[in-house]
């Protein structure tokens, strides 16, 4: 590594919310939702971590799954978004991936696949979210369907999604429950609900599975808590160094379209990240920024690959000085805000070129 930028995942913090996930919902299946690169966490490493404490994982689509498998991990895993094209299918089978079924041109093509190996399949009910899934009416008559057909392997199962679960007190959370309850009850099959929030907030939403994402990373769900009050430690730590310390004369500007003008002689700090790296181009000046432990402000726009702080309150500071972004004295979800954001964001635009370091 030349660069001194990295991201450092904590993997004690990782199973540390794991268990809390498990405290929460402590008779509920796991699939931990590692889409997206484990959100920033890097997906194989995260799998590795969590595959003997965890029932299933979640990813996006098959690119995501596929590594997975190469990487040798067995558990089942759950394509949230199913396939977009029919030749998905064989390959699909082939790996025993699970797929979510949320949309009529999926139902066609797999009722009229020829597939070597039956695929199991999570059935997604549109209990509120109106993205993706059937309506609850629809769901019994395609179910029958899929149950008659020799491609899928029992047991088909559940699935909906909560839209409004970060707030406690909307109460959207309790007209989705309310309907996919009565579907469960009906049909008697294995279900999934909860995310995070639900996990943590809405115990009614925990049914057979659970789904937890951004709690896994030590992100609280909600705005109005913090990781810690919810008893979540961060995952990852974002850090870099000082690479450049300059002094500017009163007046003088800093950076890219001289936004931000010294108002006396001053120690300007250069750190090693930029939005290349998946620092929010957005976050204001102002935003902190810790050097040597110690926040100092975020000052002019962030570049591609760096940013300037101002170091009048560390004037001894020197190149090669530790500067931390996000992590565990400096909430993400407080950049997040800063930058206009939120935390998921953040975490999953932490780009390939920033070196993962697990410890
Ligand atoms: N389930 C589905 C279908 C999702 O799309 C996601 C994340 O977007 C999750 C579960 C996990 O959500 P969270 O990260 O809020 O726990």
């Amino acid at each position: 590594m030349s660069r001194p930028t990295c991201a450092i995942i904590d993997t004690a913090a990782l199973r540390a919310n794991l268990q809390r996930v498990s405290a929460c919902a402590p008779t509920q299946r796991i699939m931990a939702v590692i889409k997206a690169n484990a959100y920033g966490h890097g997906a194989i490493q995260v799998a590795k971590v969590l595959e003997p404490q965890v029932d299933a994982f979640a990813v996006a689509c098959i690119e995501e799954a596929l590594p997975l498998r190469e990487a040798g991990i067995t558990i089942p895993i759950v394509i949230l978004e199913g396939f977009f094209h029919a030749d998905e299918l064989p390959l699909i089978a082939a790996h025993q991936l699970q797929i979510v079924v949320h949309s009529a041109t999926q139902l066609e093509h797999l009722l009229n696949m020829k597939l070597a190996k039956p695929i199991q399949v999570w059935l997604k009910v549109d209990t509120g979210m109106h993205r993706l899934g059937f309506a609850p009416h629809e769901i019994e008559a395609i179910y029958w369907r899929l149950q008659q057909c020799p491609q899928i392997n029992p047991p088909i199962r559940l699935l909906s999604h909560l839209a409004c679960a970060d707030d406690r007190q909307d109460q959207t959370t309790l007209v989705q429950t309310q309907r996919f309850m009565t579907l469960v009850n009906t049909l008697k099959v294995e279900a999934s609900f909860a995310n995070s929030a639900g996990i943590l907030a809405w115990p009614q939403t925990h049914v057979d599975w659970v789904r937890p994402g951004i709690m896994l990373y030590g992100v609280s769900p909600f705005t109005d808590t913090t990781a810690t009050a919810e008893g979540l430690q961060p995952v990852m730590q974002l850090q870099s160094v000082l690479t450049n310390v300059k002094y500017c004369q009163p007046g003088e500007s800093v950076g890219y379209g001289g936004t931000w003008r010294c108002p006396e002689n001053m120690p300007i700090g250069v750190v090693a990240i930029g939005y290349a790296d998946g620092y929010p181009r957005h976050a204001p000046s102002g935003t902190p920024v810790l050097v040597n432990g110690k926040r100092v402000p975020l000052i002019g726009r962030v570049s591609m690959d760096m940013i300037t702080v101002d170091l009048r309150t560390q004037p001894h500071a020197q190149v090669g000085d530790p500067v931390i972004l996000w992590g565990n004295n400096l909430p993400i979800e407080e950049i997040a805000h800063s930058a206009g954001t939120i935390a998921y964001e953040l975490l999953c635009n932490v780009s390939k070129r920033i070196y993962q370091l697990s410890v």
